[in-house]
């Protein structure tokens, strides 16, 4: 009796509570945020060994009334859970097509290619390619200004589905990257199936460099796989200068992290990709 009445104490640990109603809580507000216009996305630079921009990841964020700004580690898993994702999936890439459109004609800017995430329940939707058919003919965009970022375990999980819708969005032009490449467990066979024009080198691989031994040999692989393989490669995490240059030396294309830019607001950006082409 003793033992139960303690598993009961355990039960109604107040610290435990908090956390559910704090759960609680967010969820609800996660549930009102599309429509109260909490949402904005943040641009992060893609640039190259000059420093010149040739795109931006999308990078969602929550302007939370009482919480401030929420971090997308934070919410982005919350949607995941409760299927949310959807409408804020589908917002996101309807802001990043209608910017990618907004950008066209504009000689600084109309180069400029926006990433955005793909969650993999987003991803299983069996209309999904129609979804996206719909929102480039609603917003004009030109495909080939879109990369959608896929993660090496939502290609894991289905690769026959994937594949076909893959090759489906390929076809209107649209480019995909491997996201967090490396965390996984992929096997060469079916990456070099996939209709993938970039790969993403984890920033976990990225912060130990150049000293980490395991590290450089890991980056080093990547690079020179990726190369063999035609695709890209867009190192992410970069924040210091001697990354960047044992990346450089090893031949990666395009380089992602805090050492050019932090994510930023739209107006952010621009004025950033005007400076980068004056250089
Ligand atoms: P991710 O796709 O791997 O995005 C890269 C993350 O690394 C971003 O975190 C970015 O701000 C951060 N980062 C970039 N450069 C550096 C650097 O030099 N140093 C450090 N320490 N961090 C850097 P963020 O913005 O907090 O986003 C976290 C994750 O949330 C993303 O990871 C992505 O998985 C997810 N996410 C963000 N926006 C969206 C979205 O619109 N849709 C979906 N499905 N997921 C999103
Ligand atoms: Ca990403
Ligand atoms: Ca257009
Ligand atoms: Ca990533």
């Amino acid at each position: 009796a003793k033992d139960e009445g303690r598993n009961v104490l355990r039960f109604f640990d107040p610290a435990m509570q908090t956390t559910l109603d704090e759960r609680i809580g967010l969820e609800r507000d996660l549930r009102l945020a599309l429509d109260l216009g909490q949402f904005t996305p943040f641009y992060q630079a893609q640039v190259d060994r000059e420093g010149r921009v040739l795109g931006a990841e999308v990078l969602l964020r929550w302007q939370h009334p009482e919480r401030g700004m929420v971090s997308p580690a934070e919410f982005i898993p919350l949607a995941e859970a409760t299927g949310l994702i959807l409408p804020i999936g589908q917002w996101v890439l309807e802001s990043a097509c209608r910017q990618i459109d907004h950008w066209s004609g504009n000689d600084r800017l109309q180069h400029v290619r926006l990433a955005v995430n793909v969650s993999a329940r987003e991803f299983r939707q069996p209309d999904f390619v129609d979804q996206v058919k719909h929102v480039l003919s609603e917003t004009g965009a030109d495909p080939a200004r879109l990369r959608l970022e896929l993660t090496e375990s939502m290609v894991l999980e289905d690769v026959g589905g994937t594949f076909e819708k893959m090759e489906a969005l390929k076809q209107l032009g649209i480019g995909f990257a491997l996201d967090d490449f490396g965390t996984g467990h992929s096997s060469l066979a079916y990456l070099t199936r996939l209709p993938l024009d970039t790969l993403k080198i984890d920033s976990s691989f990225v912060f130990n460099l150049p000293d980490s031994h395991n590290d450089a040999v890991v980056a080093q692989t990547i690079i020179s796989m990726a190369r063999s393989l035609g695709l890209n490669v867009i190192a992410e995490g970069v924040e210091t200068e001697a990354q960047r240059d044992f990346l450089a030396l090893n031949h990666c294309h395009v380089y992602q992290g805090y050492l050019f830019s932090r994510p930023v607001p739209l107006e952010d950006f621009e004025k950033f990709c005007a400076a980068s082409l004056e250089n």
